[in-house]
């Protein structure tokens, strides 16, 4: 399998390339619009079919970059079910699996951060989760229908029972990780390890966070796969894709 873990510096969002060397097919896990052009180019260099753009979750913090790598590529964009993003052109399912030729994605839907948000396990060893789990954190909770006491289920009910061996790749990182493990974060992350279902409720209550600067322009393009409104309203710059769903 190839592996590739791809780093956007203003949003600290990681952007995952997976690709079966043998077929030559690709996918991209939350690609940034601003990072386009880095990833056109590493799948020019390195032959790949860009098959799917998938997401986690609709972000609040970066436009994603399916619109326009499906007008360039003709990729299919694959949000979780239930997203606000009917622009798609598939759905995915908690327990649905996208065959990437010979590499199996499962969706584990992980709601909390967004009341839609799927984490997604590649070929059994490793897991991107998304802003479910980050490493030693977790995703905000306290907008787009995020919800404190979920987010806690789905990480001790859903992640932390996947064998400790299984790598944690997040969507982001503030400090300078790139991967852990489940066991690593069982043990480490402390807003889980040191906290029942109660006491993170209140923690995330009390982070203080201000809002991501671009959460106005974000979500709503997000909604329609990265498409940016222009000033009238009524036009949409890029190609519109009918939705297949
Ligand atoms: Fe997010």
């Amino acid at each position: 399998m190839i592996f590739r873990q791809l780093f956007d510096q203003e949003s600290s969002t990681y952007t995952y390339l997976i690709a079966d060397p043998a077929t030559k097919t690709a996918i991209l896990v939350d690609p940034v619009l601003n990072q386009v052009e880095r990833d056109l180019k590493l799948l020019e260099e390195l032959g790949l079919n860009l098959r799917y753009c998938l997401e986690t979750h609709i972000h609040a913090d970066h436009i994603t970059g399916t619109a326009k790598l499906r007008e360039v590529k003709g990729c299919l964009g694959v949000v979780p079910d239930h997203a606000q993003a009917n622009c798609a052109d598939r759905h995915i399912k908690d327990g649905e699996t996208l065959q990437l030729d010979g590499i199996a994605i499962e969706a584990i839907a992980t709601p909390g951060h967004t009341d839609s948000h799927m984490a997604y396990r590649v070929n059994n060893d490793r897991i991107l989760t998304g802003d479910a789990l980050l490493i030693r954190g977790c995703g905000r909770t306290d907008f787009q229908s995020g919800d404190a006491g979920t987010l806690f289920d789905s990480v001790t009910q859903r992640l932390f029972t996947l064998p400790d061996n299984t790598l944690v790749y997040p969507a982001h990182d503030y400090r300078g990780h790139t991967v852990s493990t489940i066991g690593e974060e069982k043990r480490w992350n402390s807003r889980f390890a040191e906290r029942d279902r109660d006491q993170f409720i209140e923690f995330m209550a009390n982070l203080g966070l201000p809002m991501p600067t671009k959460i106005m322009e974000a979500v709503p393009a997000n909604e329609r796969c990265g498409r940016i409104a222009s000033p009238d309203t009524t036009n949409i710059i890029s190609i519109d894709f009918s939705s297949t769903k």
